[in-house]
């Protein structure tokens, strides 16, 4: 199977009350991972594709190593999504390379313009069969170049401006500012989700597909393992996952990771290391890496809800 668009998975994920896992892409280690467990779980799946992903393996490189994901496993609904594209140039670009599926963040600019950006690349994507996800409101923390605000509480997202930013941009999802934030370090006391933006965009735009970033956990397994072989992330904290779980339920569609990888490829490393200070065949410790990412993945789609429903999405055709 080719690469398909988020269209039919965004339907049956909020017809049901689950989301789409959408993780980060940066090498080959990492991807292996993400597809063994998606594999395995029978779940559809977003592999995307930062800024900071293209700048450090290049476009080619990421492009040929998930062609291959695909031609691996033809039985999995793959999107190939753009994370964070801050103008229509990199959307565009992003669509003549292949993409099934773009993410336009113009959320740092006034609304009227945000709009504006999104149209233009909503018009160029859909006359190619893309869809375009665009982000209003603004999230905190920092990761591959997106800078957020630093109190997330102030910049959540309208429930009324969202009704006139989807109508005039005629975007196919949208990234909402709920509570979560970019990064290892989310919050500095017990992180709350506004559940309430949710709801609130939802009745107002029922059917409408919702996505949040900033979704990872930053789970105590990795933390302690990191922090135990000489690491330090002390005040690293995530979104608890009972809050994603409710997410899902909710008219959140799709939920971004990034940084629950990047731990469990650290914190494995670590391990190795400081067990086998001897050791120093990349494989010996990029090897045990993947599996970690394997099973830490195989858990987040449990959390989503996502498993088996690989089924559903191809049935609901693309
Ligand atoms: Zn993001």
């Amino acid at each position: 199977m080719a690469l398909v668009t988020t269209k039919k998975m965004f339907e049956m994920a909020y017809k049901n009350g689950y989301a789409v896992g959408a993780f980060n892409v940066n090498n080959m280690e990492i991807t292996q991972g993400i597809i063994a467990a998606i594999a395995e779980e029978k779940a559809p799946l977003i592999l995307q594709i930062s800024r900071g992903a293209r700048k450090y393996a290049s476009m080619s490189y990421l492009r040929a190593i998930i062609d291959v994901a695909v031609t691996e496993n033809p039985d999995i609904p793959i999107v190939m999504h753009l994370d964070h594209g801050d103008t229509f140039e990199i959307c565009k670009q992003c669509v003549d390379d292949g993409f099934t599926s773009v993410m336009v963040d113009a959320s740092k600019h006034p609304f009227k313009e945000n709009i504006e950006i999104t149209k233009k690349v909503v018009e160029y994507a859909h006359g190619h069969n893309v869809a375009v996800e665009a982000e209003l409101g603004q999230l905190g923390g920092i990761e591959d170049d997106v800078v957020g605000v630093d109190d997330v509480t102030k910049y959540l997202t309208d429930p009324d401006e969202a009704v006139e930013f989807v109508r005039a941009s005629g975007c196919d999802s949208l990234a909402v500012a709920c509570g979560t934030s970019h990064g290892a370090y989310k919050f500095k006391t017990e992180p709350k989700l506004a559940f309430d933006v949710i709801q609130g965009i939802s009745e107002k735009l029922p059917g409408f597909p919702l996505v949040m970033h900033g979704s990872s956990s930053v789970l105590a397994e990795f933390k302690d393992l990191i922090n135990k072989y000489g690491g330090a992330m002390p005040d690293a904290m995530g979104v608890p996952e009972q809050a994603i779980c409710q997410a899902a339920k909710m008219a959140i569609c799709k939920v971004n990771i990034d940084t629950d990888l990047r731990m469990a490829l650290t914190a494995k490393i670590r391990q190795v290391f400081a067990e086998k200070p001897g050791e120093f065949d990349p494989r010996k410790y990029l090897g045990p890496a993947r599996t970690a990412i394997k099973d830490m993945v195989a858990h987040k789609i449990k959390v989503l809800g996502c498993v088996d429903k690989v089924g559903e999405v191809l049935a609901a055709g693309d």
